[in-house]
This record gives C-alpha cells, structure tokens and sequence, in this order.
C-alpha cells in the first residue's frame, strides 16, 4: 500500500507515524512544502522568551526521526492538484500514483482585508517556520507592535512583547478577549489585573479599516490612528482554498467534508486536523476545532481507517489551556455565552478556592451545566497559580456525560502543599459559596 500524506504538521507526523505501526509493509510518505518538518506554530513566541535557543529547535520532531521510522518526507515540494480518479497527485516536481491520499495541509492565519496583502516586506503572521523567521529580526527591532485579534494567539503574543519591554497595541473587535473560550465576567479578575500594565493598550469593539506603511505602520481604527513599528494579526486560521481542495466536497467555511472515518467525498482519500469541521460532543452541531490535539487526534484516527473502516472519529470539545500575563487560564466544553448552541436549558456555578492549605493563591472556577440533569457541559479555570492540569479531568467528565452529583464522589488526591481540602469538581453541586466547600 502506497499512502501518501500532505502536511508535516502535527495531523500528518501523527497519521503517518500511527500508519507505520499498523501497515508495516506500507509505503508511506509525506509531501511538505515548507523546508522544515514539525515546527510550532509558538515557535516565534518559545525563542523570544528564551526557551528555544533558535527557531530550528522550535520542532516537535524531525527528517532524521521520521526516516528512522521508515517515513520518506519530500521537502520544499507543494502539492498543486490531484485527480482523484486517477488515484494521482501532482506537486512542483513531480506526479505520483497512491493507494490511499490524506489531506492534512491545514490552515493559514490569513491577513485581513487591511490594505497591506500586497506588500512584500510584510508578514501577517508566525505559524509557519518560514514566516517566523522572517518576522523575527523584525520582531527583535520593534519597540512598538500592534496587534490584530485577542484570541489565544494574540494574548500569548501581547503577553511575549509586554515581557520583552515592547509597547502593545491589542485591537479586537468583539468587547473582551479569548471569547470563544471564556465568559465576559469569569474574566474580571484577570482582566482588571491587566489594566495595570503600563505599555499594554486594548481596543475592544474595535475594527481596523486599514493599515499603511510608510517607515512606520499606520493602523486605522473607527475613530482613530495607532502608529507602531509593526503589525500584526493573530485572527482565526481557516483552511486555504487550494486549487487541489475544489476536487472534493467542502463546506461553506471552506472545510473539507468528510464522514465519520474521516474519508472525504472522494474513495481512498481522508482529510485531517485543520482542514475539517468536526463532531463537538456536547452539540448537535460540528464546528471548526483548529487545536493541536485535535490535529493529532484525527491523524490517528485516519491512520486506523485507511484499510477498513474501523474507527469513528468523536472530534473534540476545544479544551485550551495557557499563560499569559502571569495568569493561568483554561477551558473545556460550552461557555454560558454560547447557551444558545445547546438544545436544553443550562444552569452556571461560579466559586473561588485557594490552590492548596499552604497556599491562598485564589482559584476562579465556573462551572456550566444541564439544568434538568446536572450534566456538566463546561468549565473555565483561571488563577496565578498553575491549575492548567485540572481542566483535563474536567473535559474527561464532559465527554463521559458525569453529572454534577457524580464529581461529588470522585477520588482525588489530598496533600496539603498541594491540594485544597475538596477538589474544585468535588464541590461544584454543594451549596457552599467561596473560599472552602464546608
Ligand atoms: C500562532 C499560533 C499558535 C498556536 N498555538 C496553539 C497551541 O498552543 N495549542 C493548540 O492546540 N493550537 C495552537 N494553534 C493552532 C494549531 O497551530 C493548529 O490547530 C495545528 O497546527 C493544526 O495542525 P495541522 O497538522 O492540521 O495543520 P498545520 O499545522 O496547519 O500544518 C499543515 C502543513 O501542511 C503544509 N502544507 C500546506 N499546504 C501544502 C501544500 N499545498 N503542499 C504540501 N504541504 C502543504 C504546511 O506547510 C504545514 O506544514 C496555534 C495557531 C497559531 C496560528
């Protein structure tokens, strides 16, 4: 079996390395058209704080590891087309015949409609290593950066340059940050906290109309001008709307469709992390889930369905955790914003603990769940002291449908360096307020 993967990004590496265990006769190779395998899409964020020495270490894997697993990696080599018909695709140097073809060429973080996608010297975005390494110097010399949506990427970014003594312009067009993943109010502590940092400026509600170069960037907003020596936009990644893409059946966002075994319109033919809309567990409706670990995840499921189709694949729930600004933040499942997404009334619980009995390190938990049930269907956690890890046992208990009076029982571990008398989820369905459950 011949199975070629596009894309040396997280989907691909897991599909193709899950693929060379369970087909060890297969060929298996992948088509990258960058010159570099595995780089981290923070990699550009991880050198500048000093956590990668150089952008080339900023790689979950590489060439060497992959061929040592007998993977073949054709580097600097787009894919251009395919004919799925045919069982052929065509890259810049060359066309080939595969048994089994899968899609995991991602997604772009696209520049805005601002004026400035026509200018040479200028790169929107760091996902990529050839972008962040363009960017880089850039990023080095500025001593003032705006920077175009507050979403995950953009906060970790400001929270980067903030660090590094730069002046921070955040411009976001809804009224608060992370709103995908956070409630306005859960936020508050955090958000007010931030108000103290000196060289970091927000422009909530806010759009950009346009942006000019001419020494300097100059951003136009509704109402007035940020000057800055760079600019950048951390907005939504989508797909890219390749000429190869149109071969298949894609949704309105540009997506790939595929069915539950990740195989798109086209026999022998899957598609993987940030190209597809995915199933989220706790709605009636997919969604688009550009994540790392949905990535990983749909590239293995592929992987075990390129014979047989033998694996669902259950998509995700957007579970993110991260640092920014010396804060912890994490979340998984629905947020009470979003109630409007499930068919059945919600209900929320919102508490404050202290991390542990030797630290009063504030924890600020919500909780969001089915009125009628008690089903837990989402939790955000925010505090300085790093509580990233809870929210992983939190997703596990949304995907298991566990009620609010289940968590009562659950087991957990008692330290005292290190955990409060009651678990958070323990205490979410006792009536107690903040502080301790009893
Ligand atoms: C700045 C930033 C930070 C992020 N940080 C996080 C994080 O901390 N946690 C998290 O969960 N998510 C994060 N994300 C989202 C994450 O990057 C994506 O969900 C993830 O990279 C998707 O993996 P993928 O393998 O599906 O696609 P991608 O990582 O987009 O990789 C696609 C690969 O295909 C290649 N390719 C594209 N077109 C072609 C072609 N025509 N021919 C050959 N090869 C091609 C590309 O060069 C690339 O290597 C971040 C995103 C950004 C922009």
């Amino acid at each position: 079996m011949k199975v070629y993967i596009i894309g040396a990004s997280f989907a691909g590496v897991s599909c193709a390395m899950h693929a060379r265990k369970l087909y060890p006769e297969a060929e298996i190779i992948i088509i990258e058209k960058n010159g570099i395998v595995g780089f981290l899409p923070g990699g550009l964020l991880l050198h500048l704080q000093d956590k990668f020495k150089s952008l080339d270490d900023a790689v979950f894997t590489t060439e060497e590891q992959l061929n040592k697993q007998h993977i073949e990696v054709k580097l600097s080599e787009p894919l251009l087309d395919c004919s799925p018909d045919k069982h052929e695709i065509t890259t810049t140097k060359s066309t080939y015949h595969y048994d089994k073809l899968v899609l995991a060429n991602g997604s772009e973080q696209k520049s805005l409609n601002i004026g400035l996608e026509n200018d040479d010297e200028w790169d929107p975005s760091f996902k990529n290593y050839d972008l962040s390494h363009k960017i880089l110097p850039k990023i080095q010399k500025a001593q003032t950066i705006a920077i175009i949506g507050a979403g995950q990427a953009g906060m970790e970014a400001a929270s980067t340059f903030v660090d590094l003594k730069k002046e921070v312009h955040l411009i976001e067009a809804m009224d608060y940050p992370l709103f995908k993943y956070f409630d306005p109010n859960f936020l508050k502590p955090f958000l007010t906290d931030l108000q103290k940092i000196p060289n970091l400026q927000f422009y909530f509600n806010t759009t950009v109309s346009e942006v000019t170069e001419n020494g300097h960037y100059e951003i136009f907003l509704d109402e007035q001008k940020i000057t800055s020596d760079y600019v950048l936009t951390t907005v939504n990644v989508h797909p890219q709307l390749a000429q190869f893409a149109k071969r298949f059946q894609l949704h309105s966002d540009n997506t790939v469709q595929t069915d539950n075994y990740l195989e798109t319109s086209a026999q022998d033919v899957f598609a993987v992390g940030d190209l597809i809309h995915s199933p989220i567990r706790i709605r009636e409706e997919g969604a688009y889930l550009p994540q790392i670990n949905h990535a990983i995840r749909s590239g293995v499921v592929a992987a075990e369905n390129l014979q047989q189709t033998r694996m669902k694949f259950k998509g995700g729930l957007r579970t993110i955790g991260t640092k920014i600004f010396g804060w912890y933040l994490a979340s998984t499942g629905l947020i009470e914003e979003e109630a409007f997404v499930y068919s059945n009334e919600i209900a929320t619980k919102s508490f404050t603990q202290s991390v542990s009995l030797v630290d009063d390190t504030p924890v600020f938990c919500k909780a969001v769940f089915e009125k009628s049930s008690k089903k837990l269907l989402g939790i955000q956690l925010l505090s300085q002291a790093n509580c990233l890890e809870k929210i992983n046992t939190a997703a596990l208990a949304i995907e298991s449908q566990v009620t609010l009076t289940e968590l009562m029982q659950n087991d957990y571990f008692f330290q005292p360096e290190f955990t409060n008398l009651m678990e958070p989820f323990n205490r979410i369905n006792m009536e107690s307020g903040d502080q301790n459950a009893f």
